[in-house]
């Protein structure tokens, strides 16, 4: 089906809002506009998120190392993502799923689709790099009298599905989130590939995996394992990563019913189950799934503080430092075996992305920051020494008139912060 062209906007992984009939929709639905993070957090889940991990992977009611059994040929991991949704169209709880598949020319390029047969599931298995309109298809899906659909997105897809639910005329919506980090253009991923091996081509699967490698599978069974160490991200252009994913501020999906992911899965998938509908869906995967405790080790500090160091230069346009190569193969070897495991790996990479987010917003666009950045972001990154200037932080006028931070009082700061149409560009 052809798609109405997207409308340009500074910040932006053309979602597909600013394809729908009206695009002003991304002025209250944007992740990168005035995101309301406490609020949409208490409307999904019906609470605000607590201390402890939920400070850094927003709320749950439970947390699994998780592999469906046996693995799913052609998925990213084991399958999880497309079978918790072909189930809900096998026993007929949703009329359609909404989610990504390969474009017919390019197996790199996601391309969105409405999909009906659970078997076509199977299509939709794999990571994609890029973006694509997916919620442009909500329309289509109320062109055909969907009215209880399943929606499978990265976190700015969800962000802005959430935004746009209740007007939706939706029955029901179940939402099954991935985390994301570090996406870029499917161009620039192509020049990626080809840094990487020297038959891109026939690259047909990647991912940055728990134990600091990175596993790449050619189609012809081949499989190559690349320390993190040894890739080539610093001879990436500056602008390799486009701006809106060093300045993500929602990594593990936290408006999703559950999020399927694996950094804390030590090599297995990672559950997160946030609510009712996340824990319905997961139970009726029944015994075709392997549940566990997530385990925890090593201590992440020191990871972070050098990954910041290494962003601050970055973001100032200075070279990243690199590792005297002879050092590489030892450090490499201790990564996995003395590195934060488990749930602190997934500390790790969430302060490192607040830390990122922070500085690089910082260097690039200052004036944004005090709209974009949610309160619970500063608080990750406040150990490593990351705290608000005052220009930086959205100061609204309490009951008695006094300049208070939005989240001081009531404890977070939902109700306070108003959606900004006028910043669309
Ligand atoms: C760009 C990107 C970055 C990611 N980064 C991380 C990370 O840092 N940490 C982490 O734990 N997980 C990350 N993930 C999620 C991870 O790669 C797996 O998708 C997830 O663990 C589910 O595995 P699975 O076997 O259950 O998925 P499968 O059952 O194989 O299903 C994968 C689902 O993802 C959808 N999908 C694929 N590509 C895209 C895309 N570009 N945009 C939107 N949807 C897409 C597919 O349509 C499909 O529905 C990322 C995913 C993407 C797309
Ligand atoms: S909501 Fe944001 S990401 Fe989506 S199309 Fe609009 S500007 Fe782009
Ligand atoms: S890193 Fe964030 S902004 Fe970029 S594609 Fe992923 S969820 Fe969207």
């Amino acid at each position: 089906m052809i798609l109405r062209d997207p409308v340009p906007r500074s910040l932006c992984t053309d979602c597909g809002v600013s394809r729908m009939a009206d695009p002003s929709a991304c002025g209250t639905a944007c992740q990168f506009i005035k995101p309301d993070y406490p609020g949409m957090e208490r409307a999904v889940h019906g609470r605000a998120r607590k201390d402890g991990d939920e400070r850094f992977f927003g709320p749950f009611q439970a947390m699994y190392r998780a592999a469906m059994t046996p693995a799913k040929e052609g998925a990213q991991w084991t399958g999880i993502t497309t079978s918790l949704a072909a189930d809900l169209l096998e026993r007929g709880c949703v009329d359609s799923v909404l989610t990504m598949v390969p474009d017919a020319r390019d197996r790199w390029k996601p391309q969105p689709a409405l999909i009906t047969d659970p078997a076509d599931m199977a299509r939709a298995r794999g990571m994609r790099m890029g973006y694509a309109p997916l919620l442009a298809l909500l329309e289509e899906a109320q062109a055909q009298g969907f009215k209880r659909l399943a929606v499978i997105g990265i976190p700015c897809q969800v962000y802005a599905l959430r935004k746009l639910e209740a007007s939706l005329g939706l029955e029901r919506l179940y939402v099954i989130g991935t985390p994301c980090s570090d996406n870029t253009t499917t161009e620039n991923f192509h020049r990626f590939l080809a840094l990487l091996d020297e038959d891109p081509d026939n690259i047909t699967y990647l991912e940055f995996r728990a134990d600091y490698r990175v596993e790449l599978r050619f189609a012809d069974g081949r499989q190559r394992l690349i320390p993190f160490l040894s890739l080539p991200i610093s001879d990436l252009p500056a602008d390799f990563f486009p701006l809106t994913c060093k300045t993500c501020v929602d990594y593990t999906n936290v408006l999703a019913d559950i999020t399927v992911g694996y950094m804390a899965g030590e090599g297995d998938q990672w559950l997160i189950v946030r609510n009712a509908r996340g824990a319905e869906m997961l139970e009726r995967l029944g015994d075709r799934i392997t549940l566990s405790a997530p385990g925890s080790k090593g201590k992440r500090a020191a990871a972070v503080k050098g990954f910041i160091a290494n962003i601050e230069r970055a973001a100032g346009g200075l070279p990243l430092r690199r590792m005297p190569k002879w050092v590489r193969p030892i450090v490499s070897w201790l990564q996995p075996r003395t590195g934060p495991r488990g749930l602190e790996f997934a500390r790790t990479r969430v302060e490192m992305k607040a830390a990122e987010t922070i500085l690089h917003l910082r260097h690039a666009l200052p004036a944004k920051m005090k709209n974009m950045i949610p309160d619970h972001v500063w608080a990750i990154a406040e150990p490593y020494g990351l705290t608000p200037e005052p220009h930086e932080l959205l100061l609204t006028k309490n009951t008695t008139g006094e300049a208070a931070r939005p989240g001081a009082e009531p404890p977070t700061g939902a109700q306070s912060r108003a959606e900004d149409t006028s910043a669309l560009p």
